[in-house]
This record gives structure tokens, C-alpha cells and sequence, in this order.
């Protein structure tokens, strides 16, 4: 590269590279976050899920998401911005999976296991209870097999 090419890309490159950390850094919007759970729906529920409103809220006390089926609204923890991406995967297929049956039964979890990292995910919010000493949320973990 020669001087005048370096003055040229290299403060390209540095602006690219920023770009790509502030994407990352960023949490999806409501309208990303709508089309990710019709993704999700789709490919795990038969698209039979389908939400009116998908956003984060900060004041969820213990628990990762919450849905009311009635309106066809999900929310999600904002302490899921954090986290890698199929642990989110799992609780938007989880509160999907409550917009076909509102609650914790064997139906619902046959729902939910369509989505293949649904035991790691489990884990991985159990273990994230457990180091930030806070009950993990009651009913929302699949029951022990008996
Ligand atoms: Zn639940």
C-alpha cells in the first residue's frame, strides 16, 4: 500500500471496524425483535406463534421474559442483552410458545423442545441465577423427568 492508499483506507477501515463494534454493542429494536420471534416461530412452532409486540423491559424481577397472551405481547429482560444468542433464541421460543398454551404443561414443553438448544439454554440461565444469587424464576425451568 502506498502513502496516499493508507490515507485513503485506513481511516475506512477504522470507521468499518467501530461500526461493527457499535452493531454488536446495540440490542435489536422492537422491529428486529418482531421479525427474529416470526423467524423463531416459523421454524419452531409451526409459525403458529404470532406476537403483535416483542420488546425489552428492565423491570422483570427474577424472570427472563413474560407474555400475555391475550394482547399477543412478549417482553424480554433487558439482562438478556448480554447474553449469547441462542440463550435469547430460547426465551423468545419459550414466551412463543405461550401465545398456544399460557401455561408450564406437558404440551407446552413439547412445544418449546422444538427448539434444539432448549436444555443448554435452561442451564445456562440456572447457572446465571445461581452466580448472581437470585431465585431463578418459578414454573419457567422444564420439570425434572420423574
Ligand atoms: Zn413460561
Amino acid at each position: 500500500m502506498s502513502e496516499a492508499d493508507e490515507r485513503v483506507w485506513v481511516p475506512k477501515m477504522v470507521q468499518r471496524v467501530l461500526r461493527a463494534e457499535q452493531r454488536r454493542r446495540t440490542p435489536p429494536g422492537e422491529e428486529d425483535l418482531l421479525a427474529w420471534s416470526q423467524r423463531l416461530s416459523d421454524r419452531y412452532l409451526g409459525g403458529l406463534a404470532q406476537p403483535d409486540s416483542v420488546r425489552w423491559v428492565d423491570n422483570q424481577g427474577s424472570r427472563w421474559g413474560s407474555c400475555t397472551p391475550g394482547e399477543k405481547t412478549i417482553r424480554l429482560s433487558t439482562r438478556l442483552q448480554q447474553m449469547p444468542r441462542w440463550v435469547v433464541e430460547y426465551v423468545i421460543v419459550h414466551e412463543l410458545a405461550h401465545l398456544l398454551e399460557p401455561g408450564h404443561d406437558a404440551r407446552f414443553w413439547a412445544w418449546v423442545r422444538h427448539y434444539p438448544l432448549t436444555a443448554k439454554a435452561q442451564g445456562y440461565l440456572l447457572g446465571w441465577s445461581a452466580a448472581h444469587e437470585i431465585e431463578p424464576p418459578p414454573g419457567e425451568t422444564e420439570p425434572e423427568p420423574e
